[in-house]
């Protein structure tokens, strides 16, 4: 695939192949020009969102998965940067409770979806119960693959409710992902951000690499279509999931509600 033409969304039916995908890709953009346009969609976020949650009847949830030190932390940062913290809610998936795990994988993931109005940022998701699950071999096989038929529906239900899913993949190299963990075993300030299991997933970078691989193929549907964001550069992934945050919003068009001009009266 040439470096000049990666695409961002493969239609619905095609396989889905991580390795296809450069993570370094950056459309040959240089640092100070991703940033100033990045900006400029922060600042159309910003009203955007508020016409969103001025009308009230949908909501979008941008869901971020990727491999550890892949950037969900630094995606959410820049995306809160451009909105209003009253039109935004995020969710952080971690390793599910008791009464999480007594339930159905999904009972945890409905229960967050953002209200109307509101943009929901899911820093990983359900997909988690088709990848680290399945890598770590905490259900059997035959659970974890009924579960992407069960995505499936359930992205749909949303989608039918007026929910749209911005799901994203931050794509990082094996090699940058070795450069982020020394960093982050080498910062004061960063290591608190390591976890024993850390390490560990890294020497399963081939298993994690197929579960991506079959999740993104297998969910990437009309409704609710995967994005393989190329994330070895922070600044070209922040440009990239910023311009489809905006793009999905304009697409949606929000409007105020209508004014009432009988109010127009009523000011003593
Ligand atoms: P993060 O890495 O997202 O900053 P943590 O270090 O607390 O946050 O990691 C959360 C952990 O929870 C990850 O290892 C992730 O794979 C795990 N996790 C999330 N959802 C599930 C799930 N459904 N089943 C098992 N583990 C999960």
């Amino acid at each position: 695939m040439g470096s000049s033409d990666q695409p961002l969304h493969v239609p619905a039916g095609r396989d889905i192949r991580l390795a296809d995908f450069d993570a370094d890709y950056h459309e040959g953009l240089d640092r100070d020009a991703a940033e100033a346009e990045t900006r400029r969609h922060c600042d159309a976020l910003d009203e955007l969102a508020y016409r969103l949650f001025a009308e009230a009847k949908r909501a979008v949830i941008v869901v971020l998965q990727g491999i550890d030190t892949s950037g969900k932390d630094g995606t959410i940062r820049m995306l809160a940067g451009g909105i209003s913290p009253q039109c935004l809610d995020v969710k952080s998936f971690k390793a599910p409770s008791a009464l999480e795990l007594a339930h159905d994988f999904l009972w945890r993931v409905h229960a967050a979806v953002p209200a109307h109005g509101r943009i929901g940022i899911f820093n990983r998701s359900h997909y988690e119960d088709v990848v680290v699950v399945r890598v770590r071999k905490l259900v059997p096989k035959e659970v974890w693959k009924a579960r992407y038929d069960q995505i499936n529906a359930f992205e749909k239900l949303l989608a039918d409710g007026g929910i749209t899913l911005v799901k994203c993949f931050l794509h990082i190299s094996k090699k940058e992902q070795r450069e982020r963990l020394e960093d982050r075993l080498r910062d004061p300030k960063k290591q608190w951000k390591l976890g024993p299991d850390d390490l560990t997933d890294r020497t399963r970078w081939d298993d994690f690499q197929q579960a991506y691989d079959d999740a993104l193929t297998l969910c990437n549907t009309e409704h609710a279509p995967w994005h393989v964001v190329p994330a070895d550069k922070k600044w070209y992934r922040n440009l990239v999931v910023a311009r489809l945050v905006r793009k999905t919003l304009e697409q949606l068009d929000p409007r105020f509600p209508p004014f009432d001009s009988r109010l127009l009266t009523k000011l003593d």
